[in-house]
């Protein structure tokens, strides 16, 4: 099917570069119930097994139903399952099998193409007729094609916990939860029709270190379970069904790609200080307490952001507060002799949505219940959280941090539930520390532009750039249609990072940045001129961020930003820091 000189260009697909690196291997085609039908072309020789395995999914679908009557009968339900025997009908009849392989022979298209546009036109006809009794079979004829159908799609499906051999995983989009949860060793890449560079699957992908290109849109459209894929990571591309030249010539990459991230490591105990001397803080994002290894390996000084809902995706429950004290003293205990640990109290609702919490469905979740607005209505959870917090800080130097803090009322409420927790404790004799430092989120515009009044009520500042940009373009970070409209360079982004940077250091308060722009290596030398001194990012882009840094010259860098500052566009901006950037430095772009 893929055999001409265009199906090889068009198996070439540019997306949303998500996680560094390379991946050559085998697709595992991972759909879910929703996923519209798949279309592609099929070779005259294909024909025999299209129908093949048409007709072994017509048999699972027939077995099925024989159990489903079995079950019916063992329950006295034969009257109610009569119509069962109609969708065996169905099934059965032989003027729709010849439709099928009619109609696979006129369109040379995949089995499960011709199943959706044969049922299409049965189902019009019965619709179209006077007749009552035959307009209400359309639902049964719906009903059975959808099962044969689930049969084609899903035949070879694993769950993503279960994966037994190594695959590049290919689907539309995958929720955080399902990235957190599958087997991580046995997937090599991440190929997307959904999200963007800042999703949260895009953020677990770096932290598991698989490269990952996202935003691919119709990815699923051509890939099929067993073919061959590479997924560039460094470039945003990848290919299916790569020709012998290209596979030799990315096994190439692949191997300067790994050269390069040893000598990068090599380099890991150097200090982070600019050309000039400027001592800069690196700290690490982590979403499981089990990275807590890796942050130490990349010499990260602190942990700038842990993300703990994370640890409440993992299972099918809210994790008690014992279970929860756990995995904060883990991190803690860990980090003692090193440096902090920034804690951020639970972020969810938007796309993470967590088994057992009544997050809803909303029009607009992302400016919806999400985060602190969740925890004001569900105190009983956040006092838990709080109090296994607490009790964690006297194994560690532990910040707590809040979340999309959008003003000044919604942070005297969670002081107020703070100071009641900490009160209790305190009659209970419970230890904690009692100078635990209290910082926010800033990445909702409201709380950027009126920086300056919540820097007198908090201990530090920690720039969450991937909301702050989403919230600021209007544009959802994780939607691959919009995903051209975002960038944190866009100079409104830039201005309220400055703002912000300048009302901290007024407040004589720390500031530091944890989206992933901190990460982005030919980010560096804008922040570092806007003043920044804290970067936050995936344990694994220290050690290029800190290259990178190491080769800048603070007034350098404070005179490309002051030039950033004056441009027009995130594409004037993107441009100059590009060439700027190339002048002087080799990174990953
Ligand atoms: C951010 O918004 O920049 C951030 C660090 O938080 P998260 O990515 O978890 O929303
Ligand atoms: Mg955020």
């Amino acid at each position: 099917m893929k055999s001409t000189y265009i199906m090889y260009i068009m198996n070439v697909l540019k997306g949303v570069s998500a996680a560094p690196g390379i991946a050559i291997g085998r697709i595992y085609l991972y759909l879910d119930e929703n996923y519209k039908v798949p279309r592609y072309d099929v070779k005259l020789a294909d024909l025999p097994g299209e129908m093949r395995r048409y007709r072994a999914a017509v048999q699972k679908a027939s077995e099925e139903i024989d159990a489903l009557k079995v079950e019916a009968a063992k329950r006295n339900l034969d009257k109610e399952s009569g119509f069962l025997d109609a969708h065996m009908l169905m099934l059965s009849d032989p003027e729709f099998d010849k439709q099928i392989e009619k109609n696979l022979n006129k369109y040379l298209k995949n089995i499960e193409w011709i199943l959706f546009i044969t049922v299409k036109k049965f189902i019009s006809a019965l619709e179209s007729t006077e007749d009552l009794y035959l307009r209400e079979r359309s639902v049964d004829m719906y009903d059975v094609a959808k099962r044969v159908f689930n049969h084609l799609m899903f035949k070879d499906r694993t769950a993503l916990p279960d994966l037994k051999m190594q695959v590049v995983l290919v689907s539309n989009d995958l929720l955080p939860s399902d990235t957190l949860m599958m087997r991580k060793d046995k997937v090599k890449g991440i190929a997307l029709n959904g999200g963007g560079k800042t999703s949260h699957t895009a953020i677990l992908a770096r932290a598991f270190q698989i490269p990952a290109v996202l935003g691919l849109s119709t990815i699923t459209d051509y890939a099929r379970s067993g073919d061959r894929i590479i997924v560039d990571g460094n470039r945003g591309l990848v290919i299916v069904d790569p020709d012998k030249d290209t596979l030799k010539k990315y096994r190439m990459l692949r191997d300067q790609w790994t050269k390069y991230e040893l000598s990068l490591k090599q380099q890991n105990k150097l200090p982070c200080v600019t050309k000039d001397g400027e001592h800069i803080h690196l700290h690490a994002n982590i979403e499981m307490p089990e990275e807590i290894d890796s942050v130490i390996e990349e010499h990260a000084d602190e942990v700038g952001l842990f993300r703990s809902e994370f640890i409440f995706m993992q299972n099918d429950f809210v994790p008690t507060e014992d279970e929860q004290f756990e995995a904060y003293t883990k991190v803690l205990k860990a980090m003692k002799n090193l440096g902090s640990v920034a804690i951020r109290t639970i972020d969810v609702g938007g796309d993470k949505l967590i088994p057992g919490l009544d997050v809803i469905e909303e029009r607009n979740p992302l400016l919806g219940w999400r985060s602190i607005r969740f925890c004001m209505e569900h105190k009983d959870i956040l006092r838990t959280q709080l109090r296994a917090l607490l009790r964690a800080s006297v194994f560690g130097k532990l910040r707590i941090m809040f979340p999309m803090i959008s003003g000044v009322g919604e942070l005297n409420a969670l002081y107020e539930i703070l100071n009641e927790v900490k009160d209790d404790l305190k009659r209970k004799k419970i230890p904690y520390d009692k100078n635990i430092p209290v910082g926010i989120m800033i990445e909702v515009p409201s709380a950027a532009v009126t920086s300056d009044i919540l820097a007198k009520k908090v201990d530090f500042f920690s720039i969450g750039t991937n909301d702050l940009t989403q919230y600021t373009i209007a544009v959802d970070r994780g939607n691959e249609k919009v995903a051209y409209l975002y960038d944190p360079f866009h100079p409104a982004v830039l201005r309220m990072i400055k703002t912000v940077i300048e009302n901290a250091n007024k407040a004589n308060i720390p500031v530091g940045l944890c989206g992933e722009l901190a990460g982005e290596p030919r980010a560096a030398a804008v922040l570092l001129g806007l003043g920044l001194k804290h970067f936050s990012m995936a344990a694994n882009s220290i050690a290029e961020v800190k290259k990178v840094i190491r080769e800048i010259r603070m007034d350098e860098a404070e005179e490309l930003a002051e030039k950033v500052l004056k441009l027009e566009s995130a594409d004037e901006i993107n441009k100059l820091v590009k060439k700027w950037m190339e002048e002087r430095i080799e990174y990953t772009e």
